[in-house]
């Protein structure tokens, strides 16, 4: 045999080895993050039960439902609209594990773009997972994308007009928050988004919310944006937040922004609509080598030199903000949101227990509060 076969085999064999391993990885991020719900959880649904044509598709996702023993109001939280956002999924799946419902219902979809979870963005080297150590173990959860898998929709069009008329860049058709109220007949994301409103139709569904983060330059951060409908629950919400060291600043939705939740929900599903931000290194275009550690702790030196500067709309120190610090931030918000409808909407009671407090989730983590992994 000669060296260039010899040369030539062991080429092809590298190649045959890196592209198993990748194809592998690839795979990998279509194997569902285990969630277990609080024992009280009333009924498991799938968003295709709102919208059949969902079914069997990657945009298919499971819907929480906890019904109180007395009738009450309705309030839908979701997460992970963005993939890429964490603390959106992660207090949305803490609270389906912690959650009783006593009078109204509560509505949790954990991961609203179910096919943005099996992928991460291009170019950004984010990593694929990061854990959550509980006192029994780690729990692993995917970061995905902000978009949709392009295998589950494709191809992008070089211009994108949202269902409410507005361009957009042709990616953006893959961002479940540019596609609100969505579309029967639309793509992957125009059907989820349609359905999401048929699931608020059909549940009675009073209040929604839904939970993001975002760059810590992005000037919408440490938010609580909402429709113009809900301007005095909103106000009263953050009123109630000043008490606490985890104040929100109060955004109205633009009438001119289209798709996204806080908007469309308010204009066509007559919901008190509202989407909370936190600030999120990991996403930001600032941050240095990308990193599970940053996910979780989010420290990065970068952000506290940009502090410095006066670059951001957060303040940022070496401490960084740790998810544990978003997931608190996120449930003292709605527990603001709780208080101030009980205040407001006496006649329409919405009572939960079982939620950890902001402050024990800000001194212990998240993983005391998670079922620990089977
Ligand atoms: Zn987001």
């Amino acid at each position: 045999m000669s060296r260039h076969t010899v040369c030539a085999a062991g080429l092809l064999l590298a190649v045959v080895v890196v592209c198993v391993v990748s194809g592998l990885r690839f795979r990998s991020m279509h194997t569902e993050d285990a969630i277990y719900p609080d024992g009280s959880l009333t009924e498991h649904r799938r968003l295709s039960d709102y919208f059949p044509a969902l079914q069997g598709s990657a945009g298919d996702t499971d819907v929480y439902i906890f019904q109180g023993e007395a009738a009450g109001a309705g309030l839908l939280i979701l997460g992970g609209t963005h993939p890429n956002e964490p603390a959106g999924f992660i207090t949305t799946l803490m609270l389906v594990e912690k959650t009783q419902v006593v009078q109204g219902k509560i509505v949790f979809i954990p991961q609203a773009n179910h096919s943005g979870f099996t992928h991460n963005d291009p170019f950004e080297a984010s990593p694929q997972r990061f854990a959550i150590t509980t006192p029994e173990g780690k729990r692993w959860f995917r970061y995905g994308s902000r978009l949709t898998n392009p295998v589950h929709q494709w191809p992008d069009p070089a211009l994108y007009i949202n269902p409410s008329g507005q361009k957009l860049a042709g990616a953006e058709m893959r961002n479940l928050n540019r596609n609100y109220p969505g579309s029967r007949t639309g793509g992957l994301t125009q059907q989820v988004a349609h359905a999401v409103m048929e699931l608020m139709r059909e549940e009675g569904i009073d209040v929604a919310v839904d939970l993001h983060e975002a760059a810590p330059e992005y000037p919408v951060v440490n938010a609580l944006v909402f429709h113009e409908n809900s301007a005095e629950l909103a106000a009263v919400t953050v009123m109630g937040l000043e008490m606490t060291d985890l104040s929100f600043r109060l955004e109205e939705s633009p009438r001119n922004l289209r798709g996204l939740s806080h908007r469309e929900w308010g204009d066509h599903a007559g919901v008190f609509a509202f989407l909370f931000e936190t600030a999120n290194a990991s996403h930001g275009r600032l941050k240095g080598r990308p990193s599970t550690a940053l996910i979780t702790e989010g420290q990065d030196q970068y952000y506290v030199k940009a502090a410095r500067l006066g670059l951001l709309f957060v303040p940022f120190d070496e401490k960084g903000i740790p998810l544990r610090g978003r997931v608190a931030r996120h449930v003292a918000a709605l527990q603001a949101l709780l208080s101030s409808w009980a205040e407001l909407y006496p006649l329409k009671p919405l009572e939960v227990q079982g939620w950890p407090s902001a402050e024990a989730i800000a001194a212990a983590g998240v993983g005391p509060f998670l079922h620990p992994p089977n």
